[in-house]
């Protein structure tokens, strides 16, 4: 059990009593990339663990433009109008990329934002252990702590950011654009299997494409195996401008939740999620570990040199590095 110094005791005692400022303070240590913070926030997460675990974790993902911010905002504002605290987390993909953004600017999510129940909070910018992801996921625990009811998790519909955030949620929701059905390999790709459910979204502009893409949807998904025999991925169409189809869209994951929990799934699916996450951040040190291995460090660059060229198989250079760890 790691010893808590005062000022961290402090930020303990602020998060467990919902007060925004320490939980804000705590992913700011969570998303440091000192060792000292990092030491700091292990610590804080540690004692904070017990309080975790009482929200819905909702995943939302989409491409740009599908209307992920609006959706949230209208979604947010429901669930807050039902007296429930809702918190806002991002997994941004580019962010580790180019440092800069596609979701979390300002303007996004703008009622929400000013709103004393909601806590938003960007996506971490990348670098450290594990990436990206795994601040958010710590963030997420935090987050409970501090009492919120609903922790809402967005991505973008590229790279692996989805399988992350996935693999972080409760439930999972795909928001799609009313012309969805007209490219099916975007549905085959493989983002729809991860969904637990599907949400057309901007069905005001053209109900009927909305329909037309729901039954769409619903086709493509039935020739999936389903990843639980208790649950049907739902299509709702929705418009999260109008604020029209929220309240189904809220009313279905509580469904969700009451059928995985009925079938023990909900808690097994958590028990997993945690493994995962032990054995993600195992393979995370353990390429650390291996990158800052002296004697890795001096064969690396030949090597690597080698194996572009041609020179040494991908293999061959892999076990002389690898022999190293021994
Ligand atoms: P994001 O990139 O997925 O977060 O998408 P935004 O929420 O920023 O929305 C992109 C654009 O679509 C904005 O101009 C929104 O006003 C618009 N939009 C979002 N939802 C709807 C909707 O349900 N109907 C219509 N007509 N427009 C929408």
């Amino acid at each position: 059990q790691p010893q808590l110094d005062a000022a961290d005791r402090a930020l303990v005692d602020g998060v467990l009593a919902r007060q925004l400022r320490p939980l804000a303070k705590t992913i700011t240590l969570i998303e440091s990339r000192r060792a000292d913070h990092q030491a700091r926030a292990q610590a804080v997460l540690e004692a904070l663990l017990p309080h975790t675990g009482g929200a819905m974790r909702v995943g939302i993902s989409g491409v740009p433009g599908v209307g992920k911010s609006t959706f949230i905002e209208a979604l947010g504002l429901h669930l807050i109008g039902q007296g429930l605290r809702v918190a806002v987390l991002a997994v941004d993909p580019s962010s580790s990329v180019s440092g800069g953004s596609i979701l979390g600017d300002k303007t996004r999510m703008e009622g929400l934002s000013q709103n004393p129940a909601a806590f938003i909070r960007p996506s971490p910018s990348a670098g450290s252990l594990g990436g990206v992801a795994e601040k958010t996921r710590e963030t997420l625990l935090a987050c409970e702590a501090a009492g919120f009811d609903v922790v809402i998790v967005e991505t973008v519909g590229v790279g692996q950011s989805e399988t992350a955030v996935a693999n972080m949620t409760d439930i999972f929701c795909l928001l799609q654009l009313p012309n969805a059905g007209d490219d099916l390999q975007g549905i085959k790709k493989g983002i729809v299997e991860l969904a637990d459910l599907i949400v057309v979204n901007k069905a005001d502009i053209d109900a009927a494409a909305a329909t037309r893409a729901q039954a769409q949807l619903k086709a493509a998904l039935h020739m999936l195996r389903p990843a639980s025999p208790n649950w049907t991925v739902p299509v709702l169409t929705l418009s999260a401008l109008r604020h029209d189809g929220v309240e189904r869209f809220w009313q279905t994951v509580c469904d969700y939740r009451v059928a995985m929990e009925n079938s023990g799934e909900f808690a097994g699916k958590r028990r997993r999620q945690a493994l995962a996450w032990m054995w993600d951040l195992i393979d995370a040190g353990l390429r650390q570990h291996f990158r800052q291995h002296p004697a890795v460090r001096g064969e690396l660059p030949a090597l690597s040199r080698a194996v572009e060229r041609g020179e040494a198989t991908p293999a061959a250079a892999a076990l002389r590095l690898l022999r190293h760890l021994n």
